[in-house]
């Protein structure tokens, strides 16, 4: 944490920020720029260490990253931050714990199977679904990949943005946001096997959904899984370490294990109330933090609720990692795999399996497997001949992510602002850290125009 918090100066505006996840150290990076070096920024964090979903642990010896893991190499947003503090990318494709088959399994065989390392459209993705089922999946992908990217002009053109439809409508993702992927498929004629079967992998392994989420979700996945172009990059000492060196080189002053448990407007303030400490007044407050899970009473001046219930709901994802030699040919005849997608098929057990790592302390590789429920003993032992290491971990992963999303406004009331409900379109880190970005440039315009708005 910061070396030298920084003192308050008098008549500077003081920002509380609730969350040190990627929407909160982006919204914080960005402030410091918008309102230079005397502004009094202040993070509470509720868990006693920075990055929220960006989560590491030490398993087996090595670091694993349980939550938040892969970064497109056109998320501008997190990367210029990480290139300004000078952080230790690792590539994905680099990476040789990865090594093995992508393979498609149905549960009871491998539906598709090969070695991906390098190529962008495998050789047995093209045999089954055809070249040109995948090349307007990739032309539907690379589309909306040009839509987001667009989102970077505008905010460096000075855009502000009030609600996250507005962000995403200047962008030109509206249509992406009124159907599902599957019906967006359709529309472009491309097989409902393909949709079925590669692409629902795909997605249940990305959010926990199959290709009923919505369109602009999947196209994310589909772009994460190589689809568009670009490639995907971790930062090399943990996603979170990236957050934790933006706050510090910004000297925001962070509270950790500082549960904000109220958010109150009263006169030219609003009063924050962390930790069981006294209130204290800011001039704006961001809350970084899903507004459902949060449990932050928020009241307008006249003691009034400033949030209203979209009914959304955050999707239980089990993350369980495992060191151990996976049982030969579990998955069919071949090398073993490196990362396993599934169809829709409940028997299944897990959703996801990917190898993510080598334990040289136990001399076994790594695995990280997703699924929406506990992962049974039963599945543990039917893939793996030995297991050596378990850990489990349960998310509050992302919102049911389903079309015609809701969202409640950036600005809540003058002072005090939101980020999350963006994630009812898509959850990612740059996505969250994106629109993190927008409510600081919400923020200082409303600091440097009290009477507007
Ligand atoms: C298993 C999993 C895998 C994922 N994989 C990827 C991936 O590979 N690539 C990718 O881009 N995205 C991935 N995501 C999604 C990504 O991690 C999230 O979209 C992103 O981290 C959300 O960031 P955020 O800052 O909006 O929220 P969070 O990271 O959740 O941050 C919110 C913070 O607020 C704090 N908080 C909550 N309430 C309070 C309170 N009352 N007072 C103070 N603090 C509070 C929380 O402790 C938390 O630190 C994954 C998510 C999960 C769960």
């Amino acid at each position: 944490m910061p070396d030298k918090p920084q003192e308050p100066t008098p008549g500077a505006p003081r920002i509380a920020i609730i969350g040190s996840g990627a929407a909160g150290s982006s919204a914080a990076w960005r402030l410091r720029a918008l309102l230079g070096p005397a502004a009094q920024i202040e993070v509470f964090e509720k868990a006693p260490e920075v990055g929220g979903r960006a989560h590491h642990i030490e398993f087996a010896g090595e670091q694993v990253e349980l939550g938040g893991t892969l970064i497109h190499t056109d998320n501008r947003r997190l990367l210029s931050i990480a290139e300004e503090l000078g952080i230790e990318l690792k590539s994905r494709s680099d990476n040789s714990a990865q090594a093995g088959d992508l393979v498609l399994w149905d549960g009871q065989r491998a539906l598709v199977r090969s070695s991906m390392a390098g190529v962008r459209l495998p050789l047995a993705l093209i045999r089954r679904y055809g070249p040109f089922n995948l090349l307007r999946l990739q032309r539907l992908a690379k589309a909306a990949k040009a839509n987001w990217n667009s989102v970077y002009g505008l905010q460096d053109a000075g855009r502000i943005f009030e609600r996250p439809e507005d962000l995403l409508d200047a962008a030109g993702l509206t249509p992406y946001l009124g159907l599902t992927l599957a019906q967006a498929a359709s529309q472009q004629k491309i097989s409902p096997a393909l949709i079925d079967q590669f692409v629902t992998g795909v997605l249940r392994d990305m959010y926990n959904q199959g290709s009923a989420v919505v369109a602009l979700s999947g196209l994310v996945a589909l772009a994460g899984a190589g689809l568009a172009g670009g490639s995907l990059v971790a930062v090399a000492d943990g996603n979170s370490t990236l957050f934790a060196k933006a706050l510090n080189r910004i000297q925001a002053k962070t509270h950790l294990s500082a549960g904000v448990s109220a958010v109150t407007v009263a006169g030219g303030s609003v009063l924050v109330k962390a930790g069981g400490g006294p209130a204290q007044p800011f001039d704006s407050v961001i809350i970084a933090a899903p507004l459902e899970l949060a449990n932050i009473q928020i009241t307008g001046p006249a003691g009034d609720p400033l949030v209203t219930d979209l009914g959304r709901r955050y999707q239980d994802v089990h993350t369980t990692v495992v060191a151990g030699q996976i049982t030969p040919e579990f998955f069919g005849p071949g090398a073993a795999p490196g990362d396993v997608l599934t169809v829709d098929q409940p028997s299944i057990g897990f959703k996801a399996l990917g190898r993510i790592g080598y334990s040289r302390e136990l001399g076994v590789p790594i695995w990280k497997f997703f699924s929406g429920e506990a992962l049974a003993e039963s599945v543990l032992e039917g893939v793996f001949r030995k297991v050596q290491a378990v850990h489990r971990h349960l998310w509050q992963a992302y919102p049911v992510l389903a079309p015609e999303p809701r969202f409640r406004p950036f600005r809540l009331i003058r002072g005090v602002y939101q980020i999350n409900d963006f994630e009812s379109a898509v959850s990612t880190l740059e996505t969250e850290a994106t629109a993190g970005w927008s409510v600081a440039d919400l923020v200082s315009q409303d600091l440097r125009a009290p009477e507007a708005s």
